[in-house]
């Protein structure tokens, strides 16, 4: 791995201030089908005040969509080739030097899963028709930097992408998240660290303490601009076992916090619940009330399922401290399903996923409920189950 120290371009920093003063507005607009993705984010980026405002010619810019897994468009877990396609063409007629990156959240031993999750996903046939490149970050290399403020990590390993690129574009998914409830245009950038950090952000065991972590992460990126695919999104066990919705949204937004506290209150989740938009907002990141322009959020609102293992997060915080052992929502591997592929045991920081023979068992006393197993098994394999009280305190939301 290549570890240097790194600061930053002043151009780079520049561009980052001046679009953060710039405005935290954040616009909404009717897209019925990804065939209409391109107008829809044009339309959505006048009204915030375009590409030129961040882009000057011959600036190389990052687009950062969502590749969490090996799967087509059609599961929604991943960004829609589309807007990532309609993103390359608008940022060449900006002036701009697109590029594609990301790092998947699955690691088989031994295998390449980023280059198989683009495939998957539509992205790689976006970058070769558009004739842009596509950076995988799991092989281009991590650099170890500073990280000035942090709540969590003071120092963390960073895709060498983000470093030498002039521009950065967050291109998240509308989805739900069984640990932070809502993934969007910030947690987007989780996929920029090696696993080694990942698994470290998941060790923390705390839904807020994995936010904080986070906005770390997002301190260091300052990315310039976040579009949000939301024409088709994901309900319930997000970010990979849930059901696809339609929603029929593209968002925009230069600043990628009041994105999410936008489009997490558009799923309706109260911005507050989810630990990105907390952490980032008492860091002193986005605004909790932007200015809402395009669609009103009343006439495009839609209440996606909760994810199960979001549940204790919704709860009261006192209930929480006075009942935490008695409200578990746990995993287990449903043996008939699993195909012993043992991606879910390379994924658990905790090390608490044991072979017993030719099948695996999750160790509970080890088990730190991040639910890393569950969104990366591509079996559907990892169920859970909720304690008796809480059950009991759910019946009715479920
Ligand atoms: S539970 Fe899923 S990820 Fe784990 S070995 Fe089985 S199929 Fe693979
Ligand atoms: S078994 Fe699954 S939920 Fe438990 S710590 Fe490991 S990855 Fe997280």
């Amino acid at each position: 791995m290549n570890v240097r120290r790194y600061g930053y371009g002043k151009n780079k920093l520049t561009k980052y201030i001046k679009c953060v003063i710039m405005n935290t507005r954040v616009s909404i607009i009717h897209c019925s089908d990804y065939s209409n993705a391109k107008d829809a984010i044009k339309e959505s980026l006048n009204l915030i005040g375009g590409l030129e405002k961040i882009i000057s010619p011959g600036n190389r810019v990052l687009l950062k969509p969502n590749v969490l897994a090996i799967r087509p468009p059609e599961d929604a877990v991943t960004t829609h080739p589309a807007v990532v396609a309609a993103m390359c063409e608008l940022v060449s007629e900006a002036g701009g030097i697109p590029i594609i990156g990301d790092g998947s959240g699955i690691v088989k031993p031994g295998s390449t899963t980023t280059s198989q999750a683009f495939k998957a996903s539509g992205i790689e046939d976006v970058a070769s028709s558009c004739g842009v490149g596509l950076i995988n970050f799991e092989t281009y290399g991590y650099v170890e930097v500073d990280v000035p403020g942090a709540t969590q990590f003071s120092r963390i390993h960073i895709s060498r992408a983000i470093l030498e690129v002039d521009v950065i574009i967050s291109l998240p998914k509308l989805k739900t998240h069984e640990l932070t409830l809502y993934t969007g245009a910030v947690k987007n950038f989780f996929g920029t660290i090696p696993q080694k950090n990942r698994k470290q952000a998941h060790f923390l065991e705390d839904r807020n303490r994995f936010g904080e972590a986070v906005v770390d992460i997002y301190s260091i990126v300052k990315p310039h601009l976040a579009i949000m695919d939301g024409v088709v999104g994901m309900e319930g066990n997000g970010p990979a076992n849930g059901t696809p919705i339609f929603t029929g949204v593209i968002m925009a937004s230069y600043d990628c916090v009041a994105l999410d506290v936008v489009a997490s209150e558009l799923i309706g989740i109260d911005p507050l619940k989810v630990p990105t938009n907390k952490a980032a907002l008492s860091r002193g990141f986005g605004t909790e009330h932007p200015e809402i322009v395009g669609i009103p959020l009343e006439e495009v609102k839609i209440r996606f399922k909760r994810p199960e293992g979001g549940i204790t997060a919704m709860m009261p915080s006192f209930l929480m401290r006075i009942l935490r052992k008695q409200l578990t929502v746990k995993p287990f591997i449903n043996i008939s399903s699993c195909a012993f592929c043992k991606a879910c045991v390379s994924n658990c920081s905790a090390h608490a996923i044991e072979e017993v023979g030719r099948s695996l068992k999750i160790n509970e006393e080890k088990c730190i409920q991040c639910y890393c197993c569950r969104e990366l098994c591509p079996k559907d394999a990892v169920e859970i189950k909720k304690s008796l009280l809480l059950k009991l305190i759910t019946r009715s939301k479920s």
